[in-house]
């Protein structure tokens, strides 16, 4: 079996999840089998290994869970982007609209210093709504974004092409 039909097949889908009518993709499955962790891990980074990444950048909260490990497998710093009002320092902050309402995510002003190179890390790439967001928090504080790194993109939802299809890599694609 490939990583890629080794992750679907411990993806649990869920009905109903948060709301009716999506269907939610739970990666705690994958997350409690440790060899598989470790491969995820691996083929997330591999794209940016050589790339004098210096930040990766986990978006709460899943984002997280898979920044982290990414990060040291990059030897990178790794950076929180945060739901508002979670950070408690100095923040910059973007808003975006999501299918029902409007969000945000916040970054530490000093998370990422000008010029350093930057990679975000997510587990599900949709509309790439929260994805730019998070860009332009890069953006705002001088950093330079190489790429982005998802456990998983739903290909049919366009997301891609909103970030710059040539900037995104992912594990699979749904
Ligand atoms: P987007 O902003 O529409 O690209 O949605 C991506 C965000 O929603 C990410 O932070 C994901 O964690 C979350 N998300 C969307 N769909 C799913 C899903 O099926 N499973 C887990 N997370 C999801």
């Amino acid at each position: 079996l490939s990583l890629a039909d080794e992750v679907k097949a411990r993806l649990r889908d869920v009905q109903d999840f948060p709301r009716p009518g999506i269907v939610f993709k739970d990666i705690t499955p994958l997350l409690a089998d440790p060899v598989l962790f470790g491969r995820v891990i691996n083929a997330m980074a591999a794209p940016f290994r050589g790339q004098h990444i210096t930040k990766v950048i986990g978006v709460e909260a899943r984002g997280f869970i898979l920044g982290a490990p990414v990060a040291l497998a990059l030897n990178a710093g790794f950076v929180p982007a945060r739901k508002p009002g979670k950070l408690p320092h100095r923040t910059v902050v973007e808003r975006y609209s999501l299918e029902y309402g409007s969000d945000g995510l916040e970054l530490h002003q000093d998370a990422i210093l000008k010029g350093e190179r930057a990679i975000i890390v997510d587990d599900v790439l949709a509309t790439g709504g929260t994805a730019e967001a998070t860009a332009k928090l890069t953006s705002q504080l001088g950093g330079e974004l190489v790429g982005f790194s998802f456990l998983m993109v739903l290909g049919f939802l366009d997301g891609a092409k909103r970030l710059g299809a040539d900037r995104v890599r992912s594990v699979i694609t749904l």
